[in-house]
């Protein structure tokens, strides 16, 4: 029978209770965006500039709300495109990202 430290239980004690993040607000330290290969583009000649399900469906609370519509921080954009698909006007396209 394998002992505990084979098993792995050696670090359980170092595991929060309940695997919490006891680190809360640490997300912004973490840059997303440098996954993307997609970036999310705006035509604002299509965008309402008032509806912002960009805004409520965005999983990295990327895109903030302004008074001119959209504002997309790509540091934290991971390029998944839910905003694009989401968008009722079809004003998000997604571009290949340029290296
Ligand atoms: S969801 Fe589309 S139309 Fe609505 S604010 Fe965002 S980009 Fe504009
Ligand atoms: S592509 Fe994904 S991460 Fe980037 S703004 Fe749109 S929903 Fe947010």
């Amino acid at each position: 029978m394998p002992s505990q430290t084979q098993r792995g239980y050696e670090n359980m004690g170092k595991i929060s209770v309940g695997a919490s993040n006891p680190d809360a607000g640490s997300s912004k330290n973490y840059k997303t965006g440098d996954w993307r290969i997609l970036r999310p583009e705006v035509d604002f000649e299509k965008c309402t500039k008032k509806c912002f399900f960009c805004y409520e469906f965005c999983p990295d609370s990327a895109v903030k709300q302004t008074p001119d519509g959209p504002k997309i921080d790509l540091k934290y954009c991971k390029g998944c495109g839910i905003c694009a698909f989401e968008c009722p006007k079809d004003a998000i396209k997604m571009e290949e990202e340029e290296k």
